[in-house]
């Protein structure tokens, strides 16, 4: 993965995504630089670089809260599973995104699907969101629509049965 270049943050975004999906981890932004107005750049790649550190690697508080999913807090782990990326420009390519640094080893977590299915922000995954993650699937994305807007419980079945493979 290091190395790898993108026109645009849509691009690495959908790359990440993609990785996310078929290793069934998650990262999240632990740090970010923003493109200052008025760069060249700026509608496209976005950032001047990007940190995404594993979900389950970030260091976190424990949740203070009681009783409610209380395995929750068993999620915070140690992971060092992180992924960084910076804007490049040269004559030949102009502007582009580029990974720097991927450790992509996952530690002192399980890394099936079923747990990538229980993370908090899969459950409240947005309709529109499930309809991207499932294009390269079979069903016409015209229906994945109609299913998606029914409600979010088959938005989660969904995104299980591709997850499984079992549609
Ligand atoms: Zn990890």
């Amino acid at each position: 993965m290091e190395g790898k270049s993108f026109t645009n943050f849509t691009e690495f975004k959908e790359f990440i995504k993609k990785h996310e999906e078929e290793q069934h981890v998650l990262f999240v932004t632990s740090g970010s630089k923003k493109l200052i107005n008025g760069h060249p750049a700026k509608e496209s790649i976005q950032y001047e670089w990007l940190k995404l550190v594993c979900k389950q690697g970030r260091a976190t508080k424990p949740t203070s809260s009681k009783g409610i999913r209380p395995n929750q807090r068993s999620w915070k782990h140690d992971c060092g599973a992180v992924i960084r990326a910076v804007i490049r420009h040269s004559d030949v390519t102009g502007y582009q995104f580029v990974i720097t640094k991927a450790i992509l080893s996952h530690e002192n977590h399980p890394t099936d699907h079923l747990t990538a299915l229980v993370y908090p922000e899969n459950r409240r995954i947005k309709p529109d969101e499930t309809v991207d993650l499932m294009v390269g699937t079979k069903i016409p994305q015209s229906e994945l629509r109609q299913i998606t807007r029914r409600n979010r419980t088959n938005v989660f079945l969904e995104r299980m049965w591709k997850t499984t493979g079992e549609n």
